[in-house]
């Protein structure tokens, strides 16, 4: 299982599906890939290896962008198939999400989202979190990186995770409890993964999120760290990777 994300000028599409080989040690049944085309948020996911990502991106024609982010799944909840792979889209079809880890208490967020309206078509704990997050979105008025806050403090569980809205695509929020996340900063890029490998080419500076600290990351905007429980402002410590 895990996480690639980037934000910037490049080509999204070869940099994260790199970056998806390089975290294949970590083991995975399943691939995903999300990427904005200037337009829309384009989907492809698949059973199986990164490989059969990439033949289905490239069947897709979902290779165009310089945002994005790709997953590969180690299924918890709901068996590995197409349908259960990552990236899942909230009901909307604005927000879409990553997600390592386990949301623990998904069974009564699900009911409740059921109860008003919501419709799942996966099996998984996550679909259930973004969800969530598209809930408290609606019902807050609020913004992304707020909603996906306000979420998580009813989480009970563990999570590496990204979230994409395509109504603001220069921003990507990534939040982190028990699963491993690091952002590598580079100028006027940036790049979320599960460990540095995957951007340790493009840049040598990195933060490590800790354990309940999430991250607003936005293009041509300093880079904000705070803690999810209360909300406070973390000062960012960059590390400098070696080579
Ligand atoms: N619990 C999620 C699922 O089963 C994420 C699993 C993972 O860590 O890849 O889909």
């Amino acid at each position: 299982c895990g996480i690639v994300g980037y934000i910037g000028h490049r080509d999204a599409y070869p940099l994260i599906i790199k970056g998806l080989h390089r975290l294949e040690y970590r083991g995975y049944d399943s691939a995903g890939i999300v990427l904005y085309d200037g337009n829309d948020l384009k989907l492809s996911k698949t059973k199986g290896k990164v490989s059969d990502l990439e033949l289905r991106a490239e069947s897709d024609k979902n290779t165009f962008g310089n945002v994005g982010m790709g997953h590969t799944r180690w299924a918890t909840h709901g068996v590995p198939n197409d349908v259960n792979s990552h990236p899942h889209f909230s009901n909307s079809g604005k927000l879409v999400i990553i997600h390592n880890g386990i949301i623990e208490n998904y069974e009564p967020l699900k009911q409740e989202l059921i109860k008003r309206g919501y419709i799942f078509k996966s099996d998984t704990d996550t679909e259930v979190l973004i969800n969530l997050i598209e809930e408290v979105k609606k019902n807050e008025n609020c913004k992304l990186g707020k909603a996906v806050q306000i979420a998580l403090n009813q989480v009970v569980g563990a999570y590496a995770i990204a979230v994409i809205d395509v109504d603001k695509p220069d921003e990507i929020v990534a939040a982190r409890l028990g699963s491993p996340l690091a952002i590598g900063i580079g100028e006027n890029e940036f790049f979320i993964a599960s460990d540095a490998t995957p951007f340790i080419e493009y840049t040598s500076n990195a933060i490590y999120l800790e354990d309940e600290e999430m991250a607003i990351v936005r293009l041509h905007k300093p880079l904000k760290i705070r803690k999810i429980k209360d909300d406070s402002l973390v000062n960012p410590y960059i590390q400098e990777l070696q080579m």
